[in-house]
């Protein structure tokens, strides 16, 4: 690795051969499609439809890299819209080790030369994109909140300073890597009546270290991204145990538990359930904002919400801004007169 790193930069004083390449050069813009528990994962057919608009406007290719110990599924991603489906099953690629990934991807596009490469911003893609970018020493941006084509240049949108202005990003060396959130894009229409080729591609041996799973732990298997309906308590709570209202609340809509950063910096719940830009994007069809003021980093994780309604105190809350019903008022009565409304019908 040493010698290989020496050779790159050896060379590439004399301008004879770097890992990355020219914008000239580089053609396609290509998606890795994830797998979860055997499923693709959504975030997937989100990027295949950024990707489809990327491409159609640079009037190029669209290519989806399906790296899977079962590639049953492939064809499903033609159908989402792209044009040609890299498909490489190994039961080495599984979840947690993204060597073979890493190896393989970085290989493909040695080969291939794309311009864009597209990575969901999963756990796993948070992990695999860097070690991507940096073997093939170019740029990454991550947590990409929009990604678009501007006179021919890829520009790539995503929230600067603690999410106070919008950062518009260019890169000229290929490939050029974003992440994107879940949920972050719609996904792609499925449909069955569109063609594209899937070709099969032989893995490298790998023959790397093994990852070993000493333990298995699930901390709290929610899912807040995937709830329709969302209930969130904030800093207008005065007690940990006083969660509680917002949990019976919740179970009485058949909703999930949501929070501000704050209360789950404060350790009064996990990590899981925080909603926000370092937190979890929701697009629930109901978010309910229980003593939230609605700060900027908060609204970036819920203001796509199809219905927001908000309980505060402050009629200047700026979380009023961006709600469609909002109540002025004390979260401690109005939470429960909702609740016995609702049983109660
Ligand atoms: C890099 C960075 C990343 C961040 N990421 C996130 C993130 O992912 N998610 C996130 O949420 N924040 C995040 N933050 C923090 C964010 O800036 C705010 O501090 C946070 O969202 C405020 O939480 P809050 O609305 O619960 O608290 P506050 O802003 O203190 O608001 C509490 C609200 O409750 C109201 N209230 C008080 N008592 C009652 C009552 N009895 N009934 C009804 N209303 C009442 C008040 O009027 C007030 O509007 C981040 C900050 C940084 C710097």
């Amino acid at each position: 690795m040493q010698l290989k790193r020496w050779l790159n930069n050896y060379v590439r004083i004399w301008g004879v051969y770097d890992m990355a390449y020219d914008e000239s050069e580089g053609e396609g813009v290509w998606i890795y499609c994830e797998q979860e528990k055997g499923e693709i994962h959504p975030v997937s057919y989100e990027l295949l439809n950024k990707g489809r608009e990327l491409a159609d406007d640079l009037n190029t290719h669209l290519t989806a890299l399906f790296l899977t110990p079962d590639g049953s599924d492939a064809q499903e991603l033609v159908y989402r819209g792209a044009d040609r489906i890299y498909l490489l099953e190994h039961d080495n690629f599984n979840y947690p080790n993204e060597i073979p990934f890493r190896e393989n991807i970085v290989k493909l596009v040695e080969d291939n030369k794309p311009e864009i490469l597209l990575i969901g911003a999963t756990h796993f893609g948070r992990s695999l994109a860097p070690r991507v970018a940096g073997a093939l020493e170019t740029g990454l941006t991550a947590d990409c909140t929009g990604l678009k084509i501007e006179k021919g240049d890829f520009v790539q949108i995503r929230p600067a300073f603690t999410g106070n202005i919008l950062a518009h990003i260019s890169t000229d060396r290929c490939p050029k890597m974003s992440t994107v959130r879940y949920k972050e894009f719609d996904e792609s229409e499925r449909d069955t009546g569109r063609e594209g080729e899937i070709i099969d591609i032989e893995p490298l041996e790998y023959d790397g270290p093994d990852v070993k799973i000493l333990n298995e732990m699930i901390i709290e298997d929610i899912n807040i991204q995937e709830a329709e309906i969302v209930v969130s308590g904030g800093k207008g709570l005065k007690d940990s145990q006083d969660f509680e209202i917002i949990e019976e609340l919740c179970s009485t809509l058949g909703g999930t538990v949501g929070s501000s950063r704050p209360l789950v910096d404060e350790g009064w719940i996990s990590r899981n359930h925080q909603v926000g830009y370092s937190g979890n994007r929701v697009k629930p069809n109901l978010y309910i904002a229980c003593g939230i003021s609605g700060a900027p980093q908060h609204l970036a994780g819920m203001k796509e919400s199809k219905i927001i309604v908000a309980i505060n105190t402050d009629p200047s809350a700026p979380i009023f801004d961006y709600a469609d019903y909002g109540i002025i008022g004390d979260l401690y009565e109005v939470v429960p007169k909702l609740i016995k409304e609702l049983r109660e019908g």
